[in-house]
């Protein structure tokens, strides 16, 4: 039978309805061009929200991450250390730079970066008089990485940590927010993300001269001078302030989405947690994840199904899942890079995860009859009936 209903995504845009106000005075009074009231509004709001001292308003999250690297000085030949598990945008801007990419796997525990896999490598870099010029830790799916742990690792060898929180607006580490716990960090607002500005990002930090840098270096590097005048590469990486409007709406319900998305997690897992052979992303005791992403992983010998034969199975009735992030050390543009695993002697904890792993529908404007209706399909194909 062919199911007429609609479809039902992962994760679409939600807009509240007040973004058009902020949309409607930038074009009233012609700040439409990058910078503007709504720019240095949303760079307030979203420093407030997060308790850092300043916040500089990007074109993309990846624009923000390259401006991370470049502020801490990452330079051609230089090494950078990345979470293997992740988007491929977390490692990218390295590329840019034409600095060299050496990849962390995950631990259990919170499918981030191990602390011991970066002891490890830190160890040996040092041995080989080639330490890191920075560590991109990422927090996938909402959940903070162990950041006390790789803080203690990475201070001890003085390279500075950015947090990638793309994906983790709005999640806590020990009642900090997500985010702020790195020399740098970055939101992005594209928009799959849990708020969004159709495409956008923001560097946040507690250093009041990175903000500053991070500024200059977006709007192409211009010296004070009466002409253009540039001493240092620079890049068209600003928020454009009718885009910043609508940020300044969203970041105003952002803790209802974090809300209601902690609530589609919940209720998949009170519905399918006790389905033996399925596994939810857990959450680390003092964190709380904004559960971006409802994950979880299939023990293949008791489900007898692979995550894909599970997606096609759903996209037969309209429903949208997805596999894990495939990691970049098994991407074929790396497959010259090293990488250090969690334990060396065992497959890759972050393989092991794409390999069996799988994201649900979790959009924060999913009505609960449609996530009663992806709980029903799923709990008929994984229990085979
Ligand atoms: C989305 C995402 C980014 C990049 O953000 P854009 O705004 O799309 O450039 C970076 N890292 C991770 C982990 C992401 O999920």
């Amino acid at each position: 039978m062919v199911n007429k209903k609609k479809r039902i995504l992962l994760s679409s845009p939600h807009m509240s309805g007040n973004e058009q106000n902020y949309i409607n005075n930038a074009f009233e009074e012609n700040w439409i061009a990058p910078l503007g009231p709504n720019v240095d509004q949303f760079e307030t709001d979203i420093a407030a929200y997060a308790g850092v001292k300043g916040a500089s308003v990007t074109s993309s999250g990846t624009g923000a991450i390259h401006l991370a690297l470049d502020i801490l000085r990452v330079r051609r030949g230089d090494s950078v250390f990345c979470s293997t598990f992740t988007f491929i945008a977390s490692a990218n801007p390295v590329l840019y730079l034409g600095a060299d990419l050496t990849f962390i796997d995950s631990e259990v525990e919170t499918w981030n970066m191990s602390p011991v896999a970066l002891e490890r490598a830190l160890a040996n870099a040092k041995k080989e008089n080639k330490l890191p010029k920075a560590i991109i830790v990422v927090n996938l799916y909402g959940q903070s990485a162990q950041m006390d742990e790789l803080l203690e690792i990475s201070n001890s060898y003085n390279v500075p940590i950015i947090e990638d929180a793309a994906e983790s607006l709005g999640s806590e580490y020990k009642g900090k927010k997500s985010g702020t716990l790195g020399k740098i960090g970055i939101y992005s607002f594209n928009g799959n993300k849990i708020i969004t500005t159709s495409g956008g990002g923001v560097l946040i930090s507690d250093d009041e001269e990175i903000i500053a840098k991070s500024r200059f270096l977006a709007t192409q590097a211009r010296d004070e001078a009466p002409h253009y005048q540039h001493s240092v590469v620079g890049y068209n990486y600003r928020m454009s302030n009718i885009l910043a409007g609508v940020g300044i709406a969203q970041l105003q319900v952002l803790d209802e989405r974090v809300k209601r998305r902690r609530e589609i997690f919940d209720t998949y897992y009170q519905e399918l947690s006790t389905i033996e052979g399925l596994n939810f992303m857990p959450e680390l005791s003092g964190t709380k994840s904004n559960r971006w992403l409802t994950t979880l992983t299939i023990n293949q010998e008791i489900i007898k199904l692979n995550p894909y034969e599970i997606m096609d199975k759903m996209n037969t009735v309209d429903i949208e899942t997805r596999a894990l992030w495939k990691p970049l050390h098994m991407q074929p543009l790396f497959k010259e890079n090293k990488f250090y695993k969690d334990k060396e002697n065992e497959d890759a904890v972050a393989s092991r995860l794409f390999f069996n792993g799988l994201c649900l529908p979790s959009g924060s404007n999913m009505s609960e009859s449609n996530q009663a209706r992806v709980i029903q399909n799923f709990k008929k194909i994984v229990q085979g009936k």
